[in-house]
């Protein structure tokens, strides 16, 4: 063990996981490139869901943040603040909702938090709709509407949950149908639920779970739960915190595949839209942002500095076309691994969109799941120079792509012969 490593152990709790047997410690970065504490450089495949979503120390954030720093950092509650503003204006116009309202937090969680506080209040049921093998943070009501039970430690939620299938294609009960086939037995699903439960608030659902393994339900799903959810006045919450801003190609937010009867009632987003700040924050129409008899909920929550942080960001963003970049350079690496999949009989399947890349790894030959291949091609990744993820269900046999959204088709070439070799040596 590394000194940094015996010290993380002995302050730190027992249940922060770190990858690898020899854990990382990350000292700088640069594009879609980090460099270790002992030099070594690795190209990024992880950190655009996990941090930074555009590229490592962007130099427009970081000037927006340091010159934002050095003036003021001030509460974004009791005082008018310019950057949150602009910032809010800009993500309603951008988020397809009616008469939207943006209230920003620190974190996803925490955003999850806030949009289970205003459909449980606007609907007054803390009965709520979630998915199986979802991830939505570990508060004490986001586990509460957790259904990957590797990662909610406790059930003992103030919530009412009930789970639906849908948002896994390969495993439960409705494996193997065809798009239509799946789509029409999940709702019939959804609705014998509804049967016979109270009202619920919500049905939240990420449009591609993210720590559940990158999985691709079929397009039209979330459009054909809500009408049904319509029918019963249940609102629909998209956790947009993985799939947002453009990650997944052909979109800007991951909904987008799933409905064209128009937009969510409420989105949550976090993650990468800060580029590695802590920007979470919630989207409503103004009748369910509105329907809390509240003061200030978040201390942290949009000041002026994060602001300033997505600003730039979303601003990079949108003038570079990173969305249009996910599409280009993730189809390339898409092709280039479903190739690399067909010669390998323990890749179950390569699924995805734009730069949000799942590889499902089984034991050749069976449908079982591998996860200790995943975490041996993650070891053998990092070896070669390459960061990547890995996720799922109950087993972690997923691994998972998803490089900052500037990446490079030179980059995804490099990134992909590694992980190529890194499936060879494992096999
Ligand atoms: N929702 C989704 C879909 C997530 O992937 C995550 C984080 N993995 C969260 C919510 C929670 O976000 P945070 O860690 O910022 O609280």
């Amino acid at each position: 063990m590394s000194e940094l490593h015996d010290r993380h152990r002995r302050v730190l709790p027992d249940w922060l996981a770190l990858y690898y047997e020899k854990p990382l410690e990350i000292t700088h970065g640069e594009g879609r490139h980090v460099w270790d504490a002992e030099g070594n450089r690795y190209l990024d495949f992880f950190g655009g869901i996990l941090t930074t979503m555009t590229a490592h120390a962007l130099p427009e954030v970081t000037k927006a943040v340091s010159e934002q720093a050095g003036r003021i950092i001030h509460s974004s509650t009791l005082y008018l603040n310019r950057p949150m503003v602009e910032l809010a204006e800009r993500i309603a116009h951008v988020s397809g909702i009616p008469d939207a309202r943006v209230f920003f937090t620190t974190s996803g969680t925490e955003a999850n938090d806030t949009a289970l506080l205003l459909a449980t209040a606007h609907r007054r049921s803390n009965t709520v709709l979630a998915m199986r093998n979802s991830y939505h943070g570990r508060s004490f009501s986001a586990v509460g509407i957790t259904g990957n039970r590797g990662w909610s430690p406790t059930s003992l939620s103030p919530l009412q949950t009930l789970y639906v299938h849908g948002g896994v294609r390969g495993r439960g009960p409705f494996a193997g149908l065809g798009d239509a086939e799946f789509i029409a037995a999940c709702v019939a699903d959804l609705k014998d639920l509804l049967g016979h439960t109270r009202a619920p608030a919500a049905l939240i659902a990420e449009p591609i779970q993210g720590v559940g393994g990158f999985t691709s339900p079929p397009d039209g799903l979330y459009a054909a739960f809500r009408e049904v959810l319509d029918a019963h006045g249940i609102l629909w919450i998209a956790d947009e915190v993985q799939t947002g801003w453009g990650r997944t190609g052909e979109h800007f937010w991951g909904w987008q595949a799933h409905a064209d009867n128009g937009p969510p009632d409420i989105v949550t987003f976090a993650k990468g839209i800060g580029n590695g700040m802590s920007v979470g924050g919630v989207v409503a129409r103004s009748e369910i942002m509105n329907c809390l008899d509240a003061n200030s909920i978040s201390t942290f929550g949009g000041t002026q500095v994060t602001m300033a942080a997505g600003l730039a960001n979303l601003n990079y963003l949108l003038e570079h076309d990173l969305q249009g970049n996910a599409r280009r350079v993730g189809g390339l690496l898409i092709e280039r691994l479903r190739a690399a999949a067909a010669q390998d009989p323990g890749v179950h399947e390569v699924r995805g969109r734009g730069l949000m890349i799942g590889v499902e790894l089984t034991r050749p030959g069976t449908r079982l799941a591998d996860p200790g291949r995943a975490a041996a091609v993650l070891e053998a990744a990092r070896a070669g120079g390459l960061l990547i993820g890995k996720g799922g269900g109950h087993d972690t046999s997923a691994l998972r792509i998803a490089p900052p959204l500037s990446l490079t088709v030179a980059e995804a070439e490099e990134g992909a012969a590694v992980l190529e070799s890194a499936l060879r040596s494992t096999l």
